[in-house]
């Protein structure tokens, strides 16, 4: 018998590998801008033709290339940026796999012209699906261009999975703001179908921001916001309270020069603002964050936006104070606390020597393996153990020797607390909780009473739950014995198709019957089929109201799955099902703030009760 097994052709590995980099016109156009800024330059220009279907091309006045180098620049892992598997940590350039050309090169017709400054003539280079057409000597200013035509022209698949040409623009258009807001000193232009939509003077910050957004007087919208810790560095412009908007969408956080999306960080910002701006509204932010490099969970993933930090409680906290400060510096809001506590440093008791936190760093992370759920969970329990350790009560002898301003953070005092306790109740298997009014659990740890609110916090779990096998593609889904039949108007069912990718990763099947009706023939387990109307609804919803961001989308859908299926205020609980809550509560990567923003437990700590007596 002949063997199987053959090594795929280079030119299909990187069309496969392709997929990973380039999802859609906007993440050519977010590589591209990203090696230009690399490349030095301070003046780029993007060309689109079709919302990039048809053209890419950007012009920059950077380094450019040695012919050598143009003809290496397409390889697999051909990248000037990284020598070892260490720089990866601590890298500052944008783009830094190597693989960005390489796989626009497989999926696109593409040609480049480049020049160094200290070459007389250039190079022009053109490959075609990975296939080398041509290479030759070409006089053209110093810096590089890149025309990528016809993208994904060998991949049907993907080219029908593109949306329409204004949703595709739309994508490019929110790369493109991003990187130019990052940048604010560099010259930007982007010209559309021979109109031009941005033409970008290099300036400050400020400026940039209100010509990105365009509107008059923008400027006096911002206020700036400023504050340095050992943790972490902000900077940057938000919102005055009376500007706040009715949509969300001037949101953006920044970490290390990087477009990031953080809910808990928008958490902080918002809860900052809660007071001064109505219920309904939402404050404008442009915030960005500084940290070590190797306190920043480094996604070598370059598509992605979420990113993790080694101490997101203490950020959340500088970032709240910092916000606060900044609003209450340019308002006359009278409701601004102005007491020394709202300084950030406060953080840092006076006679203790801050540390920089630290993160582990796993060398052998592959962020193409999908991790499981229980790997995180499996990680979830280590911290609190780690907490554990770092925390013991002073009556012990080990006390540690240096504390570090981790360990000043309340939620993890008394998580690492509530860790023992739960050891306990495992150990004798005795009630160890209570359901007060069929709304609140009660339990107990070393040093406090702990209430916590068991809506919210099934909530947050089931919230947590699909998002996380909706990343690893697990969720399980149930034929449904009924179909549920939903009438839409026809801007509803093109929101629906628009995300149906997204809603068929979340466990849904769904058909369309006539102009007007959607069929959905399974669900995930976890949600009731009775709540699935109101699921949908809540979805259109949130789109309609300008949550147009593919990633908002998903999370706003995932929240409204929470909601629809978690256990309510006023259903009784055994003591099984409440130690499975509040043990899968901390397990959470985020288990005191609900989906709703409120908190999810409070501590009686034993001062408090003290009080109690006293009064
Ligand atoms: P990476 O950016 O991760 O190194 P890319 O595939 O995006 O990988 O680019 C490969 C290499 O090509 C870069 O490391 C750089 O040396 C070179 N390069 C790409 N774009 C430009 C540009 N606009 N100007 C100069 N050099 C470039
Ligand atoms: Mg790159």
């Amino acid at each position: 018998m002949s063997d199987a097994i053959r090594l795929l052709p280079d030119a299909i590995a990187n069309q496969i590998a392709a997929g990973e980099v380039i999802q859609r016109p906007a993440s050519v156009v977010k590589e591209l801008l990203e090696n230009a800024l690399d490349a030095g330059a301070n003046n780029i220009q993007l060309l689109l033709k079709d919302a990039g279907r048809t053209l890419i091309q950007i012009s920059d006045n950077g380094s450019g290339m040695s012919p050598t180098d143009a003809r290496m620049c397409f390889e697999k892992h051909a990248t000037s940026k990284i020598t070892s598997a260490d720089d990866l940590f601590c890298l500052h350039t944008l783009g830094f796999r190597g693989e960005a050309l390489a796989s626009i090169a497989a999926i696109a017709h593409v040609e480049l012209r480049t020049r160094r400054a200290e070459d007389e003539l250039g190079t022009k280079i053109i490959i075609e699906g990975s296939h080398f057409k041509s290479q030759e000597n070409c006089s053209c200013p110093i810096g590089t261009t890149l025309m990528v035509k016809n993208l994904f022209y060998n991949v049907p698949a993907r080219r029908k999975f593109l949306k329409t040409n204004n949703a595709e623009l739309r994508h490019i258009n929110e790369e493109f703001q991003r990187v130019a807001m990052v940048h604010p000193q560099v010259q930007f232009s982007m010209t559309h179908n021979d109109k031009i939509l941005y033409q970008l003077k290099g300036t400050h910050l400020k400026q940039r921001l209100a010509h990105i957004i365009g509107t008059a007087k923008y400027e006096e919208k911002l206020i700036p916001i400023e504050e340095g810790t050992d943790a972490v560095r902000i900077s940057g412009y938000i919102g005055k309270p009376e500007y706040a908007r009715k949509k969300r969408g001037e949101q953006y956080f920044f970490a290390n020069q990087r477009f990031i999306k953080h809910p808990y960080f928008n958490h902080a910002v918002e809860q900052a603002y809660k007071e001064l701006i109505p219920d309904s509204a939402y404050p404008s932010y442009f915030i960005f964050l500084e940290v070590a490099p190797e306190d920043i969970d480094v996604n070598i993933h370059p598509t992605k936006v979420e990113v993790n930090f080694a101490d997101k409680q203490l950020i959340y906290a500088v970032l709240a104070a910092a916000v606060k400060k900044a609003v209450g510096q340019f308002s006359v809001a009278p409701t601004i606390d102005f007491s020394p506590e709202s300084n950030a440093n406060f953080l840092f008791p006076k006679d203790k020597v801050p540390q920089t936190p630290k993160i582990h760093i796993n060398p052998d992370y592959n962020p193409f393996e999908q991790q499981a759920a229980q790997e995180r969970q499996l990680q979830a329990k280590h911290n609190l153990e780690h907490w554990e350790r770092a925390y013991q009560p002073s009556n012990t002898t080990t006390a540690p020797s240096m504390p570090s301003p981790h360990e000043e953070t309340k939620t993890d005092l008394f998580l690492s607390d509530l860790n023992t306790a739960s050891h306990q109740a495992q150990d004798d298997k005795q009630a160890h909780f209570i359901q007060i009014g069929k709304q609140y659990i009660a339990t107990t740890t070393k040093s406090a009473l702990l209430l916590i609110h068991q809506q919210h916090a099934d909530e947050r779990i089931l919230y947590e739950g699909f998002l996380n096998k909706y990343e690893h593609k697990s969720i399980q889904s149930q034929q449904l014995m009924f179909p549920v039949n939903i009438k839409l108007n026809a801007d509803e069912i093109a929101v629906i198709k628009e995300l149906l990718q997204e809603i068929e990763q979340f466990g849904f099947r769904i058909d369309f019957m006539g102009q007007h009706t959607m069929v959905v023939n399974a669900a995930p387990t976890d949600v009731k089929e009775s709540q699935i109307p109101q699921v949908f609804d809540e979805l259109i919803a949130d789109f309609a109201r300008g949550q147009d961001l593919r990633q908002d989308a998903k999370i706003a859908f995932a929240k409204s799955m929470a909601r629809r299926s978690a256990i309510k205020t006023g259903q009784a609980l055994s003591q099984e099902e409440m130690e499975q809550l509040v043990n899968a509560l901390f397990a959470c990567q985020v288990s005191d703030i609900s989906i709703r923003g409120e908190q999810i437990w409070k501590a009686v700590d034993f001062p408090s009760i003290e009080t109690i007596f006293k009064a």
